[in-house]
């Protein structure tokens, strides 16, 4: 699989992995590595033992749609 983001520029470079979110193809330099806490809403608390987080990958596409729905 060829990165679907280097492709749009006209490039091949090979996908190294996969968003998660929309399943283009990513290379090393388009793959966003992202710590999602498992536990999601607005809780005050700071993370406590036993929180996780889930080392996802997502691209730049969707890592600026998720970060514009949640923060700001
Ligand atoms: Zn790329
Ligand atoms: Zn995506």
């Amino acid at each position: 699989m060829k990165c679907y983001m280097c492709a749009r520029e006209g490039k091949e470079t090979d996908a190294v992995a996969i968003c998660i979110v929309c399943g283009m193809g990513l290379c090393m330099d388009h793959a966003i590595r992202e710590e999602m806490p498992l536990w999601e809403g607005g809780y005050p608390f700071p993370a406590k033992k036993g929180a996780k987080t889930l080392p996802r990958i997502v691209c730049g596409d969707c890592y600026a749609a998720m970060h514009e729905e949640g923060g700001k």
